[in-house]
């Protein structure tokens, strides 16, 4: 099938591209973006134009920010195109709901993708926690926004998401892996005092019998950490490099069969299925937490941060 993508950045290089050319699935027949382009595609940088002027193109990934997001994906559902959404899936749940419903009236395919639920140990984890009592999860998911997301202002521009911009993965893997239903009880969120979107961020859950909790932070230096630990009855389960690997008291499960890099592969051959069968993939409880948290954190304000 050919697929064009949209808002040629970091993610789009970094990810799709290589993706798409490594598909069975899937050609890449066109881009558009203001600024960026890819060696021996077509590339255009009006959105409008690609939809009147190549009409064979029936599905479009898209990979901007999410505040600028909805009026292309509504424009690309409107035109009966099947829609990929790189995370978050919109800059409010009502964007999402509203484009839920464009996809139905236009019996085209959305999917809400969530690059994270595919990394390597992911469905392990699940597994593994299907049959076990829950005592307690913590998420810890401190990285370096200088050194993954260099010189994005809009990262900390309002709906920019901040430090959930990454901690939206790490609630993407929470919510997949956890059979019982979570949501937010109590948030703290960090604001550098110059920037409209939190650098840090701790949030609470509310479980029917476990201590669930993150600590997300947008400063850690050095090392990063991307962990998920779960405390059960019968053993405590780490899920650490996002999802890569997984540990069971303290003892490596497998070696990763291949990091994080299958996880865009997977995002495709799901984007693939889903075309041909029809249908929407839009899970937003990820989404949801994130909004919860803005709604019901209290703010806090720290040292002004420049890139
Ligand atoms: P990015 O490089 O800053 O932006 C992607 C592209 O979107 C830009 O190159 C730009 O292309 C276009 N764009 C930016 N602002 C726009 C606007 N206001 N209107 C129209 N187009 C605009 O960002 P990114 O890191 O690729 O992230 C994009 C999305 O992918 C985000 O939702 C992010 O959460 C997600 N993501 C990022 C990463 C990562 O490591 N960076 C990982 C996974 C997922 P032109 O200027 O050429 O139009």
């Amino acid at each position: 099938m050919e697929i064009a993508l949209i808002g040629i950045g970091k993610i789009a290089l970094d990810q799709h591209v290589p993706a798409i050319a490594a598909s069975p699935d899937w050609e890449l027949a066109a881009t558009v973006s203001r600024a960026g382009t890819v060696e021996g595609t077509p590339a255009f940088t009006d959105f409008d134009e690609l939809l009147v002027t190549r009409p064979d193109i029936r599905v479009i990934s898209l990979c901007l920010p999410p505040v600028p997001r909805f009026d292309y994906a509504s424009k690309a559902l409107a035109a009966g195109r099947h829609v990929m959404l790189e995370k978050p899936p919109g800059a409010t749940l009502a964007e999402c709901h509203a484009l839920t419903e464009l996809a139905k009236q236009n019996g085209v395919s959305l999917y809400a993708t969530w690059h994270s639920r595919e990394a390597d140990k992911v469905a392990d984890a699940k597994a593994w926690l299907a049959s076990r009592v829950l005592r307690s999860l913590t998420v810890t998911w401190k990285e370096d926004v200088r050194r993954w997301h260099p010189g994005q202002d809009w990262i900390f521009e309002a709906g920019g998401l901040g430090v959930f911009d990454p901690g939206i993965n790490a609630l993407s893997i929470v919510t997949e892996i956890l059979r019982e239903e979570i949501h937010v009880r109590d948030a703290t969120l960090v604001f550098p005092e110059n920037r409209q979107a939190p650098i840090a961020a701790e949030v609470a859950f509310h479980h029917p019998q476990a201590q669930v909790q993150a600590t997300l932070d947008f400063r850690q230096e050095g090392e990063q950490t991307w962990s998920i630990e779960a405390v059960t009855d019968t053993g405590t389960l780490l899920l650490t490099h996002g999802g890569a690997r997984m540990f069971i008291d303290g003892v490596e499960q497998g070696a990763s069969q291949d990091g994080l890099s299958g996880e865009y592969p997977r995002l495709y051959a799901k984007m693939a299925a889903l075309v041909q069968r029809g249908g929407l993939d839009m899970d937003l409880r990820p989404m949801t937490h994130v909004a919860d948290a803005f709604l019901l954190g209290r703010r806090e304000t720290t040292a002004p941060f420049h890139f």
